[in-house]
């Protein structure tokens, strides 16, 4: 209790005061709402505002659709290009029923702040802004401007980042920090930290794959019915074989989890041509890094008639096809009309947007982001990744801005499966561990006499 009354002197900030703060906010941006459909974000922004309000830090609300805004804020520094530090206002539903507390509720017991958007991700904006407050209470001095921006819509459209995306001349930002990697115990060795920072996004090619076919009457199975195409079209789809490509940003963090093992275990994960042959049983087991792994052809859904007595003239398919950076998706398009041979199955493209990667070697953010966090937790290992789902990140990387995912909070395979999931929460200890990682990324990279830029 004491420490929440103590005021920290200037340059020495009181962490344990910050965290609570965070949680706080947290808290009451959790109650704040933004479920998504319908998205309300003006409303879920509502205590971030308040917040940069009392602080005198300057923001905007662009809102190109009414009660849908995006949250611009930002801190004066030089005239270096501005970092982004990048959020999004909208939540997943939740199936309050599923939940052992009001998932709309902020409740913070335990340890814990509970609700809808701990995780994803209303906890890490609620850092970034605690991280600008921070940053603004000390007085550092900054060479470049740190724009909060917190974003609509990431959770279905996409839509606040494409409307900010027209706008991005005014921003200008060279780098980004979003959401995308995590922290993870326990992930491929019991007891092991890892921080994956992701530098890169499977891109997506999301397609309808429609059989035609003669209709007629149930009682009468005939040749080349709609239903029957179908089913051999995703037979040869389900028999593709798939070559593993090991990326050379999954090589590295497999290296940099090796460095913090010993014997045989340290020698397969820091060698990549043992790594390829050693590792390939057990990487391929796990569908997570199965995934990252090779381009995935995913079927997903199927739509038709549905009665028991008809043939429709028409039986569809929805597959969700991800691709590894380096895979053009008309490519795998075409690979999959080859794969299917059959002039009456046709394919309709959904969503096609490529990977997109940043490069991270030399890059100043990444480096900072990587000695912070290694500070923060001397035994873990810190290395990049490319994840098998996509962000904001990949829409904003075609722009040229350098990209990385990283939520700084360390937690377990539990506790990540609650983001969009039941029980959301992250712990008071991370939060108040990721505002200070947070602080000391943004004072190395954005500091007065931080290292330049590489060309
Ligand atoms: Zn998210």
């Amino acid at each position: 209790m004491l420490a929440l009354l103590t005021t920290a002197t200037a340059g020495t900030p009181d962490w344990d005061a910050l965290g609570q703060e965070t949680a706080e906010l947290l808290s009451a941006y959790i109650r704040a709402g933004g479920q998504n459909p319908p998205g309300d974000e003006t409303a879920s922004a509502a205590p971030l505002m308040a917040k940069l309000e009392a602080e005198g830090i300057a923001f905007e609300l662009w809102e190109p659709v009414p009660g849908r805004g995006n949250l611009i804020a930002r801190l004066e520094g030089g005239d270096r290009p501005p970092l982004c530090l990048l959020s999004h206002l909208d939540v997943v539903p939740a199936e309050a029923d599923r939940w052992s507390v009001d998932p709309f509720g902020g409740l913070i017991e335990g340890g814990y702040v509970w609700g809808r958007g701990a995780l994803d991700m209303k906890g890490m904006g609620a850092m970034e802004l605690m991280a600008l407050v921070q940053l603004k209470r000390s007085g550092v001095r900054l060479d470049r401007d740190v724009l909060l921006v917190a974003v609509a819509d990431e959770e279905v459209d996409n839509a606040g980042v494409q409307q900010v995306m027209e706008r991005w001349d005014e921003l200008g930002c060279s780098h980004v920090l979003n959401e995308g990697g995590l922290g993870l115990r326990d992930l491929l060795f019991e007891g092991d930290n890892l921080y994956a920072i992701s530098v890169g996004e499977k891109g997506v090619l999301w397609l309808r794959m429609t059989a035609e076919g003669q209709p007629g009457h149930g009682s009468t199975p005939r040749p080349d019915e709609a239903p029957e195409r179908l089913l051999k079209a995703l037979e040869a789809l389900r028999a593709r074989e798939t070559e593993l490509s090991w990326h050379p940003a999954m090589l590295e963090l497999f290296d940099a989890v090796g460095q913090r093992r010993s014997g045989m275990e340290r020698f397969v994960l820091t060698h990549p041509w043992w790594t390829r042959r050693l590792l390939k049983g057990t990487l391929t087991d796990n569908p997570l890094t199965h995934a990252v792994l090779i381009d995935t052809v995913h079927i997903t859904g199927l739509e038709g008639a549905n009665k028991p007595n008809v043939v429709p003239s028409q039986a569809s398919a929805l597959l969700d096809c991800r691709l590894l950076p380096g895979t053009d998706p008309q490519d795998l398009l075409d690979e999959l009309i080859a794969l299917v041979d059959d002039p009456q199955v046709h394919f309709e493209v959904l969503q096609a947007v490529p990977a997109q990667v940043s490069t991270w070697q030399d890059d100043p953010l990444y480096a900072a982001l990587v000695a912070n966090l290694q500070e923060a937790d001397p035994t873990a290992a810190v290395g990049p990744a490319i994840s098998p789902g996509f962000t904001d990140s990949i829409y904003l990387r075609s722009l040229g801005v350098q990209a990385y995912g990283l939520v700084p909070v360390l937690i377990t395979s539990e506790e990540a499966a609650t983001m969009h999931g039941d029980d959301e929460r992250v712990s008071v200890a991370e939060l108040t561990r990721g505002v200070r990682v947070l602080v000391g990324t943004i004072e190395d990279f954005a500091g007065a006499g931080a290292p330049g830029e590489t060309p």
